[in-house]
């Protein structure tokens, strides 16, 4: 099944991977991504998997030794600065552009269409028809939704279907090597450290710098309690008095919002910690939602990545899930006798691997919650993965096996 067209909705890590493994299969593939900028500067860091840099590969990206960090052990810290717990276990950190970057220099530049927001799309038997904001359309035999949390393609092919929200943020930052003392980093390094302010959790992973010659990082995230309605609001209101929603540009943050979390972090984290968030330039915030779609394959159209399920990042997957999501996708277009059986052996496979996914994120965040009783430290550090990354750990090597159709 080669020489057919794919429209891919949305030019992150999702789209790509989709593309770049299509054109390796031999079909036409376009990514059309609503925004006009370079996507590179969104991410942060990230836990990684080997299956992740198995499906780069496949691309044709070679292996780069500099984009993933080494962690021995989890450790969490108190409110001293002194370790409370420790547990062995190894795993490789990597950044977010570090993944996005090799995948989108991979894809020639005629098969990306930046400022192109997908407005609707129609199907008949034999294929999708989409339009886009300037009025265009196009053909394809299949339409991939790639298009994140906020979804368009979803809300057209699941209208009901909305993310709900987990009753608490993220604020997440970056931090440069060089801006923090030897003896901190030091402690931080190999590591993977965790705070926990009663009913908040803090987490701080060293990443790789932003190329082979860069310094290492520090990305550090910050779960805490925020009312949707009354609170996020507010912190989403720029100084102009103007409110951006449920999510606001990061440099837009108020400067009274980032002085009082940077006095909160010196109040309850520990002091290394701190000093990591003073030292971060822009934090950011993301509020944090569940997505769980019953399906995701609907005749000609596909749902991909976070576009069809957002498990809360406490399992660390979701960059892994959308390369495993892309690979099973066009294995079964590789394999089965038509699109409609692949799409069909696709929806089988993954609804099955997302659903699984976000229900071991909700207990892992469960927690986190008002009037919650102290977590016991050693009880986080063992839930949060006795052995290897979380997600091996909750499906061992099923993440990629269950992706083969079939499988
Ligand atoms: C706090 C936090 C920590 C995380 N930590 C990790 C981690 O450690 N490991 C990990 O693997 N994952 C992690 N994740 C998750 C990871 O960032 C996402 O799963 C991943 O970016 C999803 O990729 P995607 O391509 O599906 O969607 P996105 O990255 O959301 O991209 C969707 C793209 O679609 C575009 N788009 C939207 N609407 C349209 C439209 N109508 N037309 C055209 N284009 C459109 C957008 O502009 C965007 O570029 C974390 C997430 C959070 C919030």
């Amino acid at each position: 099944m080669s020489g057919k067209r794919a429209l891919v909705i949305g030019g992150s890590v999702g789209g790509l991977f989709a593309a770049g493994l299509l054109l390796k299969a031999g079909w036409n593939a376009t990514v059309f991504e609503r925004s006009l900028e370079d996507l590179a500067g969104r991410g942060a860091g990230i836990g990684t998997r080997p299956d992740l840099f198995a499906v780069m590969r496949r691309i044709g990206i070679a292996p780069d030794p500099t984009a993933g960090v080494s962690v021995k052990s989890r450790l969490c810290l108190d409110r001293n600065g002194a370790i409370v717990a420790e547990r062995a276990v190894p795993a490789v950190n990597s950044a977010w552009d570090r993944v996005y970057r090799p995948l989108k220099d991979a894809l020639p530049a005629a098969c990306y269409r930046a400022g192109m927001p997908l407005v609707g799309l129609e199907q008949d038997g034999d294929g999708v028809a989409a339009r886009f904001a300037d009025g265009s359309r196009e053909r394809g035999d299949i339409l991939i939704g790639a298009d994140g949390v906020s979804s368009t393609v979803r809300q057209i092919v699941l209208p009901a279907l909305e993310p709900s929200y987990a009753g608490y943020v993220a604020w997440r930052g970056v931090a440069e090597e060089k801006d923090l003392t030897p003896d901190i980093c030091a402690g931080l390094l190999e590591r993977f450290t965790f705070c926990l302010p009663p009913e908040e959790l803090f987490l701080c992973l060293p990443m790789p710098g932003r190329d082979a010659a860069g310094e290492r990082r520090f990305n550090w995230v910050w779960f805490r309690l925020v009312d949707f309605a009354r609170e996020l609001p507010l912190l989403c209101t720029d100084e102009d008095g103007r409110c951006h929603g449920t999510s606001i540009p990061p440099p837009l943050l108020r400067r009274a919002v980032i002085e009082e979390f940077r006095a909160h972090a010196a109040a309850v984290l520990a002091p290394q910690l701190a000093r990591v968030v003073a030292e971060t330039r822009q934090p950011f915030l993301q509020p944090i939602y569940d997505l769980a779609c019953p399906r995701v394959a609907f005749e000609r159209v596909a749902l991909l990545g976070d576009a069809a399920f957002v498990a809360r990042p406490h399992v660390g997957t979701g960059v892994t899930k959308a390369a495993g999501d892309a690979e099973c996708l066009v294995d079964a277009l590789l394999s089965a006798p038509s699109i409609d059986a692949a799409l069909a052996a696709y929806d089988r496979a993954r609804t099955a691997v997302g659903q699984a996914l976000v229900a071991r994120s909700r207990e892992l965040g469960a927690y986190l919650k008002a009037g919650a009783a102290a977590p016991d430290p050693a009880a986080v550090l063992r839930e949060y993965g006795a052995a290897g990354s979380l997600a091996e750990e909750v499906f061992g090597p099923t993440l990629r096996a269950s992706s083969r159709p079939g499988a």
